[in-house]
């Protein structure tokens, strides 16, 4: 029977709030630090014990929160920070007056804090979103929340959180990109009492200086000496920050850090767009690492497009494609002009397209007086042999990417690096499966620095890489040491190749299956080991590749589902010509 309709109390509507707000222990720490900031804190310290799920803590020297406000500010749709009640204008990271209410509604949640400069604070407790105490303590002016045992509540949702040093990795991340929009600020993150990150005060004016010194802090020193300053003020946006050069590139598009109006944003839509100014440098499967900061008034931005406050809505969306993709276009080609002067006149003779043709034909030609001989005397066997290589006879290359094979039926073109790159796979998968992956031992084995989160959620994991031929053993607390590759890759960029394997392990850590993550690895790595698009090959080598493709099954296709190759028959290029 119908129930009769009513309205749901408070705690209830706070909890389904949260399910929206607060999605794991990093959304805690996201709304908290948002509100130390909103509150001009200079430094702020972010505690947390068993991922997260046990405590945070975060503390702040911003300006407080006055007593008599206290209880209003865990109450729903409560804020101090919409003045004019429009949403048209939003200065401040928050504006929702949801977060306070629903974290204490899914923990037990204390809040310390005093706003004035004398030590009487005041302190209120709640667990579950139930009142549990009030009492005045010490406190300097500041505020402290405590949020122990999240979501102890709502087990289905404890259930759907990942592993704790997952979780932690997750917080570590945010606080990073909030330090990396925030320069003035102090940041400090301690796991189980031990700090593990920290931005030291630096009495540094200069923003620029600043943030490469965080992002070096960061991402190491290799993104600092890869990557290109921007700072462009055009058409009421100003783009500033540092852009990675395109062969510093990744799997994923965790390296792409997007402020607008210094708010985290990580809205695909951006991603793309960011895609599409680095397409002409970049591989299509590749993502480049930069830091963007888009200022504008906040009048040009919607906030309130998302309840984790992840997205945002510009005004004038194309106006900041177009802003962002020449922008970023004309740095890049700065730099590669930068590269190319600094070589050598020869290095660079060696590079223009007319020396590459060059090159090739001289190549040919060498190559076909040795052979010349032999040459005679196979026309014959490649008459015999016609029907049995449907691929046909590589006649020449076009574009340094395009192979062009003659069979009986027509022409065929092929996509060298598709081709190669099924080819490699189907080997891999196959040796995988016989458990017999050949093996080449470095002759330097190769450290790879990590954060030492990143190596933790990894560990154990990347310890089965030795069934796909790659063997890495942890080194230290903050590296890998690679020892063995997969003899088929010897030859390629391995640090690349293990920080893709690493990049896909953390997302996929025990979801996927074992199958899935073998096809995963293995196609990782056949995209590393392949001959890319650009390389001169010779006729022979062609022939050799047609050959491995008509073994290899599958071979239509790469395995990003795009065709390696494309028949065109006689019959239809009679058509084509008006000939039939
Ligand atoms: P919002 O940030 O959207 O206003 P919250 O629920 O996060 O909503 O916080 C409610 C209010 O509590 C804020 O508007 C602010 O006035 C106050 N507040 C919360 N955290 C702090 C803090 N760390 N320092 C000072 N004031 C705070
Ligand atoms: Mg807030």
């Amino acid at each position: 029977m119908k129930q009769k309709i009513k309205i749901l109390p408070d705690q209830v509507v706070n909890k389904i709030a949260a399910g929206e707000v607060i999605e794991r222990p990093s959304s805690v720490v996201k709304e908290l630090v948002e509100n130390s900031l909103d509150a001009n804190a200079n430094k702020i310290e972010i505690h947390v014990r068993g991922g997260g799920k046990t405590e945070i803590i975060v503390i702040d020297d911003g300006m407080g929160i006055s007593k008599d406000e206290v209880f209003l500010s865990v109450k729903r749709h409560a804020t101090s920070k919409l003045t004019n009640e429009n949403l048209v204008k939003i200065s401040t990271l928050g504006f929702r007056g949801e977060a306070l209410s629903s974290i204490s509604s899914v923990s037990d949640f204390t809040l310390s804090t005093n706003n004035s400069s004398c030590s009487e604070g005041y302190e209120i407790t709640f667990s579950a979103g139930r009142f549990q105490h009030e009492r005045p303590i010490n406190h300097i002016k500041g505020t402290t929340i405590k949020v122990k045992n999240l979501f102890f509540n709502m087990p289905a949702r404890l259930k759907f959180l990942k592993s704790d040093n997952y979780e932690l990795l997750l917080i570590k991340r945010l606080v990073q990109k909030f330090s990396l929009s925030f320069l003035n600020t102090e940041f400090n993150i301690f796991i189980e009492g031990k700090k593990v990150y920290s931005t030291d005060p630096i009495k540094e004016r200069d923003r620029g200086k600043i943030l490469y010194y965080r992002s070096s802090k960061i991402f190491g020193r290799d993104f600092k000496d890869n990557s290109v300053e921007i700072n462009i003020d055009k058409q009421n946006f100003k783009l500033t920050g540092l852009l990675g050069i395109p062969t510093f590139n990744f799997s994923n598009s965790n390296n792409i850090f997007f402020f607008v109006n210094n708010r985290i944003v990580s809205d695909k839509s951006i991603t793309s767009i960011l895609k599409v100014a680095y397409r002409d440098f970049l591989a299509y499967d590749r993502f480049p690492q930069l830091i963007l900061f888009v200022n504008c008034s906040p009048s040009e931005v919607d906030v309130n497009v998302h309840p984790m406050k992840h997205e945002v809505r510009f005004r004038n969306i194309q106006q900041l494609k177009s802003l962002i993709i020449s922008s970023i276009r004309e740095e890049l080609r700065k730099i590669n002009h930068l590269a190319s002067s600094s070589n050598t006149n020869k290095a660079l003779k060696k590079f223009t397209y007319e020396d590459k043709i060059q090159d090739a034909l001289i190549l040919r030609e060498k190559k076909e007086d040795i052979k010349f001989d032999e040459k005679i005397l196979e026309e014959e066997k490649i008459e015999k042999s016609k029907n049995l290589y449907p691929l046909g006879f590589a006649k020449t290359q076009l574009h340094d990417t395009y192979i062009i094979s003659e069979n009986e039926k027509g022409i065929i073109i092929i996509d060298q690096h598709a081709a190669h790159e099924r080819i490699v796979y189907e080997k891999l998968k196959k040796e995988f499966y016989s458990k017999n992956v050949k093996r080449q031992i470095l002759l330097i084995p190769l450290i790879i620095e990590l954060d030492n989160l990143v190596l933790k959620n990894v560990e154990e994991t990347i310890k089965n890489a030795e069934k796909y031929g790659v063997k890495v053993e942890t080194f230290g607390s903050k590296s890998l040491i690679v020892r063995e590759v997969p003899m088929i890759l010897a030859n390629s960029d391995i640090k690349k190749l293990v920080m893709d394997l690493i990049d896909g392990l953390i997302e996929t850590n025990d979801i996927d299956s074992i199958e899935e993550k073998i096809n995963k690895i293995c196609s990782s790595m056949a995209c590393h080991g392949s001959i890319r698009a650009g390389r001169i090959m010779e006729i022979d080598e062609m022939n050799d590749l047609l050959r491995k493709m008509e073994k290899t099954a599958f071979s239509g296709q790469c395995n990003h589902g795009r065709p390696t190759y494309v028949e065109l028959e006689l019959n239809d290029i009679e058509k084509l010509f008006g000939r039939k």
